[in-house]
């Protein structure tokens, strides 16, 4: 039985497109837990959080992350998802966690050439290149904890498939 594979990293590493991209090369399923959330809520995740704050919203994020686990899965997971330690050992102990690490200015970049596609609302109000330097410090060990493997993720997402499934044969061998 193929065990899940869980994207683990902070918003704009290419969980999503990377994901999507690995799972139809490995003949996988994918899923998206904030999708999976956009689905059985009918609200974005910008609307959880208004009316239920943060905190209502990382606890349906763990559920979330149980309800889409299964065998033969890329999910790609919300880019707080490691914060909560029960998930860091959830994932570790259900299948392989890999690491999308990139730099804050990468990431930056991305989220501001195509704000439109993240609906997540900022964690600080403040510009967007300064909130990443201040998530990954504050997260990058626990992507760290969390993950088996880390994978450079500011490579063509080509490439970063590659990676990936280059790395878990080996792991196989
Ligand atoms: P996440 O799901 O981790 O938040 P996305 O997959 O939504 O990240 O990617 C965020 C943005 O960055 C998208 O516009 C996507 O096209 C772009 N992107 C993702 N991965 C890469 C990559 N490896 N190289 C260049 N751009 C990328
Ligand atoms: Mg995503």
């Amino acid at each position: 039985m193929s065990l899940p594979l869980y994207l683990v990293g902070a918003r704009g590493c290419g969980k999503t497109t990377v994901g999507q991209a690995l799972a139809s090369a490995l003949g996988y399923a994918f899923s998206d837990t904030d999708g999976h959330l956009q689905r059985i809520t009918g609200k974005t995740v910008a609307e959880i959080v208004a009316v239920e704050g943060w905190e209502g919203f990382r606890l349906r994020e763990s559920h979330a992350l149980q309800a889409v686990t299964a065998p033969a899965t890329v999910v790609a997971t919300g880019g707080g998802m490691v914060l909560a330690a029960c998930n860091r050992q959830f994932m570790r102990e259900h299948g392989q966690v890999i690491y999308l690490s990139a730099e804050a200015g990468v990431l930056a970049a991305r989220l501001q050439a195509y704000p439109q596609q993240d609906q997540r609302p900022t964690l600080t109000g403040r510009p967007i290149a300064d909130e990443m330097v201040e998530v990954l410090a504050a997260r990058d060990a626990l992507y760290q904890d969390a993950s088996h493997y880390v994978i450079n993720a500011m490579q063509h997402p080509d490439k970063v498939v590659d990676d990936i499934i280059t790395l878990l044969a080996l792991a196989r061998a």
